[in-house]
């Protein structure tokens, strides 16, 4: 076994062992921070990577529970006050030499799933089990943060080498969409000329890298307040202002928004709720929304009637309105240079026996968020998928993908590392 693959499984195995939900990742940052901390890197921690008024979705109980658990598995205390409170690693190498801003993303959160007892198990079998109760790294975010650490060191070995800067992002809370938002919005990766990102196993079997995947639904979800004012329904019905009418108005409305002649697209009221009593008129109501399209384009047009809608009825029924905007994941549109640059690293590659280019990948990914930014900006971004054989699917207590993968990733980011930044 070559040194680079023994030193990939042993950090996916030490982060396997100790697997932590989006928003938590303390101890998972501590152990990269300290693979990291002896290499010439820049480090950002914790807070200092993002943006926390675009932090979504984090629950202040568990990210308590989980430090004191990070604490008590010999994390420093200084070390997690530097963290103030928040997880992550932005990781920029220098090469000082003048060159482009390439951005390298590996998500590291894990699922709140109990792993399988299944002695069969690689884990169970080599004795890498997760051992946080009730958590477990079931998509693979293990192997990404493994080939990031592994780039890191063969990044500062290859320094003279290199030109313009590197910056490998540990992206906490990829699960939910949470944390590209956040990161994104701190703006610290604005520079960037290039980024990339993968995802190991999905459509994809060992051997087989997806150049360029499609089929990343786009979707936006809504909380929905409608506040209007409790009053005798017989007495003075008149004082009071009906929220549960709003509500209900604008879900039999939202049902009725036209379809998008440019793509498929599902809107669904998953839960409406209201009222105190029955002879109260009802103060309030409550709506979760989930929206979906095919394209940004049609996921966007959803929202802007959705939004319409739900002013439009709160005005109309005089009652006041709040939506909480749960965030938004996009399509992705990869860069055609570097779908041609994967291709070669990936065709040069004796251990790729498939070089797909387009392929399903059937679900949402937060990177999207960070894409979509960088895009926007006029840098240009691949997000490729590499194949590895599953036991299961993805988020399933018996999901594990095969160690072959690890390899195989880290080449292709390394190939697209000296493409880009090579001398
Ligand atoms: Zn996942
Ligand atoms: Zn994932």
């Amino acid at each position: 076994m070559s040194q680079i693959t023994q030193l990939l499984k042993q950090h996916r195995r030490n982060l396997h062992t100790y697997p932590e939900t989006a928003w938590t990742e303390f101890q998972t940052t501590w152990y990269i921070y300290q693979q990291l901390m002896a290499l010439p890197f820049k480090l950002r921690l914790g807070k200092e990577i993002l943006n926390e008024a675009f932090v979504l979705n984090r629950d202040e109980e568990e990210v308590k529970s989980s430090t004191k658990r990070a604490l008590n598995n010999g994390v420093p205390k200084e070390f997690i006050h530097i963290l103030d409170e928040f997880t992550g690693v932005m990781a920029t190498f220098e090469t000082h030499k003048s060159g482009p801003t390439f951005v390298l993303r590996f998500d590291i959160d894990a699922l709140p799933i109990q792993e399988t007892e299944d002695a069969q198990h690689l884990p169970n079998l080599l004795g890498f089990r997760s051992r946080h109760d009730n958590c477990m790294h079931a998509c693979g975010h293990d192997f990404h943060t493994a080939i990031g650490l592994v780039l890191a060191k063969w990044i500062s070995e290859q320094r003279a080498k290199l030109r313009g800067k590197i910056i490998l992002l540990f992206q906490p809370a990829e699960e939910g969409s949470r944390g590209a938002r956040a990161v994104s919005a701190s703006g610290l990766l604005d520079e960037a000329d290039y980024f990339a990102a993968a995802h190991v196993g999905m459509m994809a079997r060992t051997g087989e890298v997806v150049i360029d995947p499609y089929g990343f639904l786009c979707g936006t979800k809504f909380n929905v307040d409608f506040k209007g004012r409790a009053a005798h329904c017989a007495s003075e019905p008149e004082a009071g202002k009906n929220a549960l009418a709003a509500a209900c108005s604008a879900f039999m409305l939202l049902q009725g928004i036209s379809r998008s002649s440019k793509g498929a697209s599902r809107i669904n009221v998953g839960k409406l709720s209201g009222g105190r009593g029955r002879n109260i008129i009802p103060d309030q109501a409550y709506m979760e929304i989930d929206l979906r399209g095919e394209t940004t384009e049609v996921n966007d047009y959803l929202v802007k009637r959705t939004q319409e809608i739900l002013k439009g009825t709160a005005q109309s029924l005089d009652v006041q309105l709040s939506i909480e905007d749960l965030g938004t994941v996009y399509d992705i549109k990869n860069d055609p240079e570097l779908v041609e640059y994967l291709k070669e690293v990936a065709s040069q590659c004796p251990l790729v026996k498939a070089v797909t280019t387009h392929s399903d990948f059937g679900g949402s990914e937060d990177a999207s968020i960070i894409i979509k930014r960088i895009q926007q900006l006029f840098g240009k971004c691949i997000y490729f998928v590499i194949g590895a054989d599953r036991t299961a699917g993805h988020h399933q207590p018996d999901f594990d993908a095969d160690e072959a993968a690890l390899e195989i990733g880290f080449e292709m980011f390394k190939g697209l590392i000296r493409k880009i930044n090579g001398c």
